[in-house]
């Protein structure tokens, strides 16, 4: 296994729209998951879709975190790993929610994104065998972040909101934002219905 390097929007791969996965005997799809697998811990991240590691398949890794809030808060979702080729949505809630996002390949960047509150996907496991998943509240947004990645859109692409703010001070501020007890600052709020701001990604 190996860790690979994630791309970020300067590479046209996030972009493009990811081809199915056909073969399952292929070891480089083997190798490919067990590599997201690690990329993801390491990174850390809760989801990882293979165009962040600049391989354009439709393949997903989702895992939310297994500690004591976390088992809390999701319950039997906390640290369940799920490797899916070919997701596809089969079901949404008619119930949306407004979350908080952010992106492995698109560092510092945060996002108001509002998503169905429940789905459920189809998809094929690394055996090559069918499997469906229900997924509500988070784990349903990451899983909807991630099948996005595949077609190539990104979050930034449907946030209501996008701001940039350091990383220690994240936590607390997802928190008061779910809560609508805080909302971004004006001054690095980036408004994503104007044509004419074009978000800088740094180099
Ligand atoms: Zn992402």
């Amino acid at each position: 296994m190996a860790i690979r390097k994630i791309i970020t929007p300067e590479n046209p791969v996030l972009r493009q729209k990811a081809r199915k996965v056909k073969d399952f005997q292929d070891p480089k799809l083997q190798i490919l998951m067990n590599d997201m697998v690690e990329t993801l811990l390491d990174a850390p991240g809760v989801g990882l879709a293979a165009p962040q590691v600049a391989v354009s398949d439709r393949v997903i890794v989702v895992r939310l975190p297994d500690d004591e809030q976390a088992r809390d808060e999701y319950g039997k979702d906390a640290g369940v790993l799920y490797v899916v080729a070919n997701p596809e949505i089969i079901r949404k809630s008619v119930d949306m929610v407004d979350g908080v996002e952010a992106c492995l390949s698109i560092p510092g960047y945060y996002g108001t994104v509002e998503r169905h509150v429940a789905v459920s996907v189809r998809g094929i496991d690394p055996e090559g065998n069918p499997i469906r998943i229900k997924a509500r509240n988070w784990l349903a947004r990451v899983f909807q972040h991630e099948i996005d990645h595949l077609d190539g859109i990104l979050f930034i692409d449907h946030a209501k909101q996008i701001w940039t703010v350091e990383a220690t001070e994240y936590d607390n501020l997802v928190e008061e934002a779910e809560n609508n007890l805080w909302t971004p600052d004006t001054n690095v709020l980036i408004n994503v219905d104007s044509p004419d701001v074009q978000v800088d990604f740094g180099d």
